[in-house]
């Protein structure tokens, strides 16, 4: 089969096309012909080393595709499934765990399926997990136009909180409001400041963290006496180590760094959200914007793309049709 494989860590140019043997599925997985792979954040840190995954090694979490190899014979040949946590998803098969796919209703595209559950279960954890959003929270949302950021801000929008989204450019502002922000400023205008200006010194009830390094101490500015900075992702690059006094000093503030993997440890957590995740793709509550789809050749122009904050949405590589 045609595969992305990476024999070094480094920058776009080690995702390498190759031909390679077919996985072969163990009792607790189904082979999968891949029609969309989903490409995350998280696949450039497993790319340039710093998540660790044993070289050589085909990168990709996420994707949809068709079943064609069930070794247990439980799920039909050509049924089509997502998925969010198999390794190797950048291919034309893959294995997937059995207890960690869903079944994609008919009236949800292929790409959209591929793109909707890593982000989309994300959005719902960030919001349901890590807290329990209620209708008048205030939260800012640090890059609000890119693929978690416009899902955390539809849900949190139907959830009549207030969402300040920060963006880079006008198409972002663009998008960001039409997934229901209630404010879109811009990194330079100081996000601390924007903030208070607008909510009467208060500062949010939470901000979602998903840049790092740049955003991270504005962030701790940002959020209001006893409410809590969410740091899910380093975009920018990870956090420098800082001392906890500062916790104290923006008054009480609690502070997590939360993985996917820790809210969805069992396989009723993962189906909850991954079945809230489809109902709201399934009812509108979730418009999942995929940018233009790359070709699976092109996977390290996706990377590059995505790293240079070039990408708005959702991005996946076509594998199939
Ligand atoms: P995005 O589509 O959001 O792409 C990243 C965005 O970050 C860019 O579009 C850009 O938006 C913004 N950004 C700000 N500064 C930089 C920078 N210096 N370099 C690159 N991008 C920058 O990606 P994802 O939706 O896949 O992921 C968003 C974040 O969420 C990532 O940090 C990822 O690791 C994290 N994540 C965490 C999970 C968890 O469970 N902890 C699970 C899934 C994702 P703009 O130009 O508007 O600033």
């Amino acid at each position: 089969m045609k595969a992305i494989q990476i024999t070094q860590h480094g920058g776009p140019d080690v995702l390498t096309v190759v031909e390679t043997a077919d996985p072969t599925p163990q009792d607790h997985q189904v082979l999968v012909e891949v029609l969309y792979a989903g490409v995350n954040y998280i696949d450039t840190y497993f790319r340039e080393g710093i998540y660790h995954s044993e070289l050589p090694f085909i990168p990709g979490k996420e994707g949809c595709g068709r079943v064609i190899h069930d070794p247990r014979g439980e799920i039909a040949d050509g049924t089509v499934v997502a998925w969010a946590s198999a390794e190797g998803s950048y291919a034309e098969k893959v294995c997937v765990d059995r207890a960690r796919l869903v079944a994609v209703p008919d009236s949800i595209s292929p790409e959209v399926a591929a793109s909707m559950l890593l982000q989309g279960m994300t959005a719902h954890y960030l919001l349901y997990g890590v807290r329990d959003t209620q209708q008048g929270d205030s939260m800012l949302v640090t890059a609000g136009a890119g693929g978690v950021g416009l899902l955390l801000t539809q849900l949190a929008h139907a959830q009549g909180a207030t969402v300040y989204s920060v963006v880079s450019t006008d198409e972002k502002e663009e998008l960001a409001y039409a997934a229901g922000a209630t404010e879109v400023f811009r990194y330079s205008e100081g996000l601390a400041e924007t903030v208070r200006r607008r909510n009467a010194g208060r500062g949010v009830d939470v901000v979602y963290d998903g840049v790092g390094k740049d955003t991270f101490q504005e962030s701790l500015e940002s959020v209001r006496p006893r409410g809590l900075v969410c740091l899910f992702g380093a975009a920018s690059g990870p956090v420098e180590p800082f001392d906890p006094q500062l916790l104290n000093k923006h008054g009480s503030i609690f502070l997590t760094r939360p993985s996917l993997g820790a809210y969805t440890a069992t396989d009723d957590e993962f189906r909850m959200r991954a079945q809230a995740v489809v109902r709201a793709v399934e009812e509108g509550t979730l418009d999942i914007r995929v940018h233009e789809p790359y070709a699976l050749d092109d996977a390290s122009r996706a990377h590059h793309d995505l790293q240079s904050r070039s990408t708005t949405g959702s991005v996946v590589l076509k594998v199939a049709d």
